[in-house]
Parts: structure tokens; C-alpha cells; sequence
């Protein structure tokens, strides 16, 4: 996958003080859009030198007709200035220009002594009113284009600054339409007819089928259309999006959808920089645990390791003697290939403790992940003079997790309760590690007999760096949250004051084993 940062295009790194400028910019100049295609802004220009030109032909035509007595046509003269000034100018422009013909019109009345005969005194001051009318009319009409250019300079910023889209389409149609922004976000030029095609050319091939469904989904008409996926840019840049469509209106049997198209690239970054970094985290906090567990490791070691001696000198006694024992010879060896074989599994699950690598989730036996890590931690029990109650799930819940990431968490449970129960004497100690199913979920709990957990407390334990101990860090269990959320679980603590507390975790179960119960969820 190429680096999506790598050759962002400048529009899409526009700071947001560069899109205030812009913003500011289309607000104190309405004219032209800056977003239009070159061609277009030329064709407006052309639009309004012809308007320009009309206007001053119109402006000579009425004082040429100021010879004569023809106040209608002065008036018709005057309401066509008033109607192009308002394409052209600022409101207070046209009500100089309205004012300006209402003067004129009265001026060739008063110098053509128009006031002498009744006739063209009536014909005045309908000239006049209509006048008067026309203004009014004018002056709302531009106030209300005046606010809709606004609103749409505002709208197309918003769009701009929430890298949000709009989009409309019929279901079971090619032709689609959508705004500025939208085609910003698929890197087409702004004011190209959007097709369906279109689309699916700048979709990542591997999300093409996604897309596809969801338009699909628009043909046979559903009432939500959400889809996220990716979109490949010519340069190979990868973008991911979020479209949601809802239907609008029934047009003639076709049903309009609009759709709002959202860039989540950013996000998405900021997504995976935060999962990279808690990975690291983990890693690190792994490393640290082990330091701690390196007794008990050393432990666990040691006693294969001791059974291979002590096998592989009997079976020197036993080659040794007049009369070679092979039956008991061969069994020695066995014990000692059996020994090693432990001694190496061993440190494979310690190497694997120990590795730093990307999350993987597959298929796992939550028992199997409780069995194994217990044995890792079995010297550091019994250095605190713990014997675990041990009672899992007969039913064998499988768990689509990360091993290495669910034992982290365990120990983590089972290190915190040893530690909790450092402070009371040992025959009180006592841990109970157990596990059920209810709800479609598996439920692991770690509950030691310690102090407990005061009240208050208790929201804040799974904060990052909140700890009561002298030397403790306070991440251990604000990791183990993260790893439980990123395994689509729960987890959360209980405690009676006296009684100790607990610690339990809950995961969507994938399947479960020996009893048919809940075959495939
Ligand atoms: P740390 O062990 O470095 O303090 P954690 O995040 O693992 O960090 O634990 C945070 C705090 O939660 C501990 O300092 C302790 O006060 C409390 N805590 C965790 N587990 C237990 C437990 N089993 N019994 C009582 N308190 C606990």
C-alpha cells in the first residue's frame, strides 16, 4: 500500500486559515465562482460585457427619448436598467439606480410641462407607481438571490471544511449528481457530469464489489445505504470514504437518493497511528511483565531441563550395566526427548510473549490461552504462596483473538491479585480463576481475596497511569482494556468491601465446542 500522505495534493493540505481566505473571498466577491472551470468564468465575463454594453445602450436610448413626450417607454427604459443593475450590483447600487430612474422620469415630466394636462399627469404617476413597483420587487428579488448565493458560499465551505460531499442519484440510474466537494474527494474536475462509472473507476479494486452492492442496494430500493471503503487515486494514493445514501422523492416509479459522501482518510490515519502506538505500548508492557515473571520463567525452565539430566543419567546406568537394560534405556529417552520438548515450548511461548508484531486475531480455545498462561505464571503463584482455583467453561468457547494479547491480559489479572494479596496472610490467599458462557459471549474472572477495591476507586482503575502502589505505573490495566476493545469486548472490575475483588472480561464467543450449544454465532 502506498503512503497516503506521501503526495497529497495541495487543495487537500488547505490549512484551515487558507480556507477562511477562500471563504472570505467568495463572500466579498459574489460574482463568479472561484470553483468554476476556467471556460465557464471566461463565458460569464463575455455575459456580463454584453450586460454592461446593453445597460449603456439602454442609458442613451433614454435621454435620446427625452426629445420626446414618451414617458412609458422612458419608464419601460428605466425598469430595464433597474433589472440589469440587479444581475450586476450591490443592493444599494440598484436602489441609487431606482432612485435614479424615478428622478429622471419625474424631471422629463416637470420639463416637458406634462403637469398642464390631466391625461399625462394620470400617465405620470402610473409610469411613476409601476416604477415604484417594479423597485420593490426587484429589491426582494435580489435580497432573496443575495441570501441564496450566501447560503450556497456557505454551504460548499462547510462541505470543504468537513471534507463532506453530497451526492444525488436514481436508483438503477448511470447519470448521477453531486457537489463541488464530492467530486474533490474522487479527484475529478469540478463541473464534470458524475456517472456511476466514475465512481466505481476511482474505488479500490478489492472494494469494488462493496460499492456495486451498495448501488444495488439503491435499485431495489432499501431505505439506508451505508458503505465505507477505499478509493485508489491515479497516483496511487489510497483515500477512504463513507458514503450514506437515504431515498428523497419517487419520481416517475424511479426513487432519488441523496447521499452524503464523507473523506475519512484522516481519520482512518489517526485510527491506525493510535492502534500502532497501543501495539507498542502493549509490547513494552509485555516486556515488562516478563521481567517480572523472569523467576518464575527461569522456574519453569529449569525443572525439564533437570528431568533431562536426571533421565539422561539413568540411562547411562542402565546402558552401563554387564547386561544393558535397552526397555528401561529407551524409556529414559523418551522421558528426556518428552522433558525437552516442554523446555521448548516453554520458551517459544515466552519468545512469543516477547515478540513485537501486529495483532493476530484467529480461531483460538480461550481455555487452551487460560492453561498455557498459568503455567507461565505457576512459579510466581507459588512464590506468593497462592494456589489457584482453576474452573473453566466445559463447553471450550472459541474466541477470535491474539494469543499473545489475551495472555498479556491475563497475567496482568493474575499478577494484580498476587500483588493485592501480598497484604494479607497467606492462608487467606486464595484466586479463583473461572470462566462461563452466557449470551452469546465467554466470561473470564480473576478474583483474589485481597483488600478489595474501595468505591471510589473502582471508576477509575482502568485509567491510564491511575495506580496505589509505590512502584507501579498504572498502564496495566488501561492496556488490557484497550486489548479487550480491540477484541470487540468488555471488561470490568467488582469489588465487596472484605470479600477481595474481581476482574472479568467478556468476549463475542465465534464457536462453541463438545456440546452443539450455539454452533456458529
Ligand atoms: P499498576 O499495577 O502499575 O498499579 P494497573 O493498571 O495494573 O497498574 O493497576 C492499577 C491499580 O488498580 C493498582 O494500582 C491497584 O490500585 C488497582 N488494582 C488492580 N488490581 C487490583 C486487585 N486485584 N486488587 C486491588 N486493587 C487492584
Amino acid at each position: 500500500m502506498i503512503d497516503s500522505k506521501a503526495k497529497k495534493p495541495a487543495r487537500e493540505r488547505r490549512t484551515p486559515s487558507s480556507l477562511k481566505e477562500t471563504l472570505s473571498k467568495m463572500l466579498s466577491n459574489p460574482g463568479p465562482r472561484t470553483t468554476r472551470p476556467k471556460l465557464a468564468t471566461r463565458l460569464k465575463s463575455a455575459e456580463n460585457l454584453l450586460t454592461w454594453l446593453m445597460g449603456l445602450i439602454v442609458v442613451c436610448a433614454i435621454f435620446i427619448n427625452t426629445e420626446t413626450r414618451a414617458d412609458f417607454p422612458t419608464a419601460i427604459l428605466c425598469i430595464a436598467v433597474l433589472l440589469m443593475a440587479i444581475n450586476l450590483f450591490s443592493l444599494g447600487v440598484v436602489i441609487v439606480a431606482a432612485l435614479f430612474g424615478m428622478s429622471m422620469l419625474t424631471s422629463l415630466f416637470i420639463y416637458h410641462g406634462g403637469f398642464e394636462s390631466w391625461n399625462s399627469t394620470a400617465d405620470f404617476f402610473r409610469d411613476l407607481g409601476l416604477l415604484a413597483v417594479v423597485t420593490l420587487l426587484a429589491l426582494r428579488c435580489k435580497k432573496t438571490s443575495d441570501g441564496l448565493q450566501h447560503r450556497v458560499i456557505y454551504y460548499s465551505g462547510s462541505q470543504q471544511l468537513s471534507q463532506t460531499g453530497c451526492m444525488g442519484f436514481r436508483s438503477g440510474r448511470e447519470q448521477l449528481s453531486w457537489s463541488d466537494q464530492s467530486a474533490r474527494i474522487y479527484e475529478y474536475p469540478v463541473g464534470v457530469m458524475p456517472t456511476l462509472s466514475m465512481i466505481l473507476a476511482r474505488t479500490h479494486p478489492a472494494d469494488v464489489t462493496l460499492v456495486q452492492t451498495a448501488f444495488e442496494k439503491a435499485a431495489r430500493r432499501e431505505p439506508l445505504i451505508e458503505v465505507k471503503h477505499r478509493l485508489l487515486m491515479p497516483d496511487g494514493r489510497i483515500k477512504h470514504v463513507h458514503m450514506t445514501a437515504t431515498p428523497l422523492h419517487t419520481h416517475l416509479g424511479y426513487i432519488d437518493y441523496l447521499g452524503a459522501l464523507r473523506d475519512v482518510t484522516a481519520s482512518k490515519q489517526a485510527e491506525e497511528a493510535l492502534c500502532r502506538a497501543q501495539t507498542q505500548l502493549a509490547h513494552v508492557s509485555r516486556v515488562t511483565s516478563l521481567g517480572e515473571l523472569a523467576a518464575s520463567i527461569a522456574h519453569e525452565v529449569n525443572q525439564p531441563l533437570a528431568a533431562i539430566t536426571s533421565s539422561g543419567e539413568a540411562c547411562r546406568n542402565w546402558l552401563s550395566r554387564p547386561q544393558p537394560d535397552l526397555v528401561e534405556a529407551r524409556q529414559s529417552l523418551e522421558r528426556i526427548i518428552s522433558s525437552s520438548h516442554r523446555a521448548s515450548e516453554i520458551t517459544r511461548r515466552v519468545r512469543a510473549l516477547s515478540r513485537k508484531s501486529d495483532p493476530l486475531r484467529q480461531n483460538e480455545s480461550l481455555n487452551e490461552i487460560v492453561h498455557e498462561t498459568v503455567s507461565l505464571v505457576r512459579y510466581e503463584l507459588a512464590h506468593h504462596k497462592i494456589n489457584p482455583l482453576i474452573e473453566l467453561s466445559p463447553f471450550g468457547a472459541q474466541v477470535n483473538a491474539d494469543r499473545v494479547q489475551l495472555q498479556q491480559v491475563i497475567i496482568n489479572l493474575i499478577i494484580n491479585a498476587c500483588q493485592a494479596m501480598d497484604a494479607i496472610e497467606p492462608d487467606a490467599r486464595a484466586l479463583k480463576i473461572r470462566s462461563w458462557v452466557k449470551d452469546n459471549e465467554v466470561v473470564l474472572e480473576v478474583a483474589d481475596r485481597g483488600p478489595g477495591i474501595p468505591a471510589d476507586v473502582l471508576p477509575h482503575l482502568f485509567m491510564p497511569f491511575f495506580t496505589t502502589k509505590e512502584s507501579g505505573l498504572g498502564m496495566g490495566l488501561s492496556i488490557c482494556r484497550s486489548i479487550i476493545d480491540f477484541h470487540e469486548g468488555r471488561i470490568w472490575a467488582t469489588s465487596a468491601p472484605g470479600e477481595g475483588s474481581a476482574f472479568l472480561f467478556a468476549l463475542p464467543i465465534r464457536v462453541v465446542n463438545d456440546s452443539g450449544f450455539a454452533a456458529a454465532i
